[in-house]
């Protein structure tokens, strides 16, 4: 891993906001260091964002088994941290710290610990999760909290990601209430989906006291310890990654079981939209790409398409729209409703020159890599399905493709679809959470759509919206300015990460005022 152009050439950042927060970001992944999904990407994109904003953004992580502090030329704490782990046999457990400060000043914090992520794999390994994952982020969460308390300025804002950090506030709220009180700890959801259940025995790996083990507040109907559910009853303020989704989880069938928890919060939670990071995710800069390209120089974009074809084993066929789907391989994405929905397609041609192609990257269990399979074996010129992670496969699709399918059935914020607009590539996506706030339909809005929305998620309704799509693709005269549409419409950190600074600085105000 090149991980030279991330960590920081001495720059020295303006203060754009009225006041300068010292804040704590706690994130499980940290792209490029360690990602699963978009929850990797938006924890190096905001914090740089705010950090840009001239606030002072600390991001603490796993050292995870893939990473080695040597050759990414971290430096080691002196002082260890220690975290106390009353679940355990021992009483601490000490933990090295190590660090580097990234692009626009950003420091990052790595917390090594041996026997939590002294291995391969984030969050398990070969599908399987792994068993201990409880005590595991137990363990960061309570290092993030002792991290923070360490922390040689006072932290404004100790800004918690997902159920990995779920335990967090509680942390903070049980045995160090007064030492928080000038802290505003945010808990944000990437995906209510993921929450973080483990069977009630596992509750010792809190190390809290029984108190919490005879409450509801810890613990789901069904009897399971939910770190997340804990999360977001002491957290201060709740944010999640689109307002729409602000809007789903707080109903019955978005919930995931934590619906009322989060309507009785809703005057805490706020939606706010995940940006897109144009260093990184951008034609003209991608450095994972053949030829770059712009809005000027589309012929790019061709060639790039023509590459994809080839390197996938597709025949080069520039008339033919292509397709791609880049995506965790698990029910939310909808794959199992793809998969039928391009089988009948496919079937249905009539002339080599109709329909489209399809290149597929993904990663999940069996049940549907075999699904993905089967389809492109029997649709060898049309369909390629690369199983698997693949950052710079990911980065060539978006290039090359024509249009991007997000069929996902819920989808918190989505940044692929974000992404693909960027690149001219036209997203295909069904109207829900952020999809529904990113993307418009060409049909409902001739000027100003940016993509093909299907409303429901069935078969035929996606097929609609692909068949619209590919339909379009062939009349360049309407497929041009469309492209050019979406490729300027403007998802940059910048808005996002000035309301992530409002929210912040008014709760900082809030803390000062009760003072
Ligand atoms: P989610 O967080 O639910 O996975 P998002 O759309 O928010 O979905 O983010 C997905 C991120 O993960 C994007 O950066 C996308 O490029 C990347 N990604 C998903 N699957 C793969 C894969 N198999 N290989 C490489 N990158 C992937």
């Amino acid at each position: 891993m090149d991980l030279s152009r991330y960590i920081s050439k001495k720059e020295s950042s303006k203060l754009v906001a009225n006041q300068r927060l010292n804040i704590i970001f706690a994130s499980s992944e940290v792209a490029p260091f360690s990602k699963s999904g978009g929850l990797g990407d938006v924890a190096s994109a905001l914090p740089r964002a705010l950090a840009q904003r001239g606030h002072n953004v600390v991001i603490v992580t796993p050292l995870y088994g893939h990473l080695d502090s040597e050759q990414m030329r971290l430096s080691r704490r002196l002082q260890p941290l220690e975290v106390p782990r009353k679940s355990k046999q021992q009483s601490k457990v000490e933990a090295t710290l190590w660090e580097t400060r990234l692009n626009h000043g950003v420091r990052i914090v790595f917390v090594e610990a041996e026997e939590y992520f002294g291995r391969q794999g984030l969050y398990g390994y070969d599908d399987q999760a792994f068993e201990d994952n409880a005590d595991r982020f137990a363990f960061f969460s309570r290092a993030v909290v002792e991290f923070t308390r360490s922390f040689a300025l006072p932290v404004d804002v100790l800004h918690c990601n997902d159920w990995h950090t779920g335990l967090a506030p509680i942390y903070a709220k049980h045995y160090f209430d007064e030492e928080f009180q000038d802290t505003s700890i945010v808990m944000t959801i990437h995906n209510l989906a993921y929450q973080g259940k483990f069977d009630a025995s596992e509750f010792d790996a809190t190390g809290l006291p029984q108190k919490y083990a005879d409450t509801s507040e810890l613990f789901d109907e069904d009897g399971n310890v939910n770190y997340l559910k804990g999360g977001l009853q002491y957290a201060d303020h709740l944010t999640t990654v689109s307002p729409g989704y602000a809007d789903e989880i707080q109903t019955e069938a978005g919930g995931f079981g934590l619906h009322e928890i989060l309507q009785n919060r809703s005057d805490d939670l706020v939606g706010i939209l995940n940006g897109a990071d144009y260093t990184v995710w951008a034609p003209d800069v991608d450095r994972h790409i053949s030829v770059r390209y712009d809005i000027d120089s589309l012929n790019g974009k061709r060639r790039n398409k023509a590459e994809l074809q080839h390197r996938m084993g597709l025949p080069i066929r520039p008339t033919l729209p292509l397709l791609g789907v880049i995506s965790r391989l698990t029910e939310q994405k909808g794959i199992d409703v793809l998969v039928p929905t391009i089988r009948t397609l496919l079937s249905d041609l009539e002339d080599e020159r109709d329909g489209f192609q399809l290149v597929i990257l993904g990663e999940g269990p069996p049940q549907f890599r075999d699904a993905l399979q089967e389809l492109a074996e029997s649709f060898p010129t049309r369909v390629v399905f690369q199983p698997g992670y693949d950052e710079a496969m990911a980065h060539r699709i978006q290039a090359g493709s024509d249009v991007l399918v997000v069929p996902s059935r819920f989808e918190p914020c989505g940044l692929t679809q974000i992404y693909a607009m960027r690149y001219g590539t036209v997203p295909v996506v069904h109207s829900t959470g952020g999809l529904a706030d990113t993307v418009s339909d060409l049909r409902e809005d001739p000027e100003k759509g940016t993509g093909f929305v299907c409303q429901e998620l069935t078969e035929d309704a996606l097929a609609g919206a692909i068949e619209r799509a590919s339909a379009a693709y062939r009349n360049y005269r309407k497929w041009r300015p469309l492209m050019v549409r979406a490729m300027e419409r403007d998802f940059s950190w910048h808005e996002s990460a000035r309301s992530y600074e409002s929210l912040f600085t008014s709760l900082h105000q809030q803390e000062q005022a009760a003072e």
